[in-house]
């Protein structure tokens, strides 16, 4: 445990733009911007992918994480116009970093079907 990238963020061991931060989470800018607004909002604890969510344990965490984006898009000044929330899961869903993350895409219109 202990050795994704988001880790030696969260131990400020390598340096972020860091844009909130509580007891459970903290969020900064992604260093690759999809978006005019892109944001990672991770839990501190260490959960590779959302395959090992528990509802029963990580419920009270992931509404925290909800809360954050919400926080997060007034602040950024996207909420109004809407926004986008995606977790990547394993290879096929594009997740790179295992050490699970949400992304707060916003500031231009989003296009669907994702790529
Ligand atoms: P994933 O593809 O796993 O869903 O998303 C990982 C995200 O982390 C990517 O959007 C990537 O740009 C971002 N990322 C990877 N390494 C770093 C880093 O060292 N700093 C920051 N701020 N973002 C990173």
């Amino acid at each position: 445990m202990g050795n994704t990238i988001f880790t030696k963020i969260i131990n400020r061991e390598i340096p972020a733009d860091i844009v909130f931060e509580s007891d459970s989470l903290l969020a900064f800018r992604d260093i690759n911007p999809q978006a005019p607004t892109h944001i990672l909002i991770i839990p501190k604890i260490e959960i590779p992918t959302v395959r090992e969510i528990k509802g029963n344990e990580h419920s009270k965490l992931l509404g925290e994480m909800y809360d954050a984006a919400n926080q997060i898009a007034e602040k950024e000044g996207i909420a109004e116009e809407g926004f986008r929330l995606v977790f990547n899961c394993g290879s096929n869903g594009g997740q790179e970093v295992y050490h699970i993350h949400m992304h707060l895409l916003g500031g231009r219109k989003m296009n669907w079907p994702p790529g």
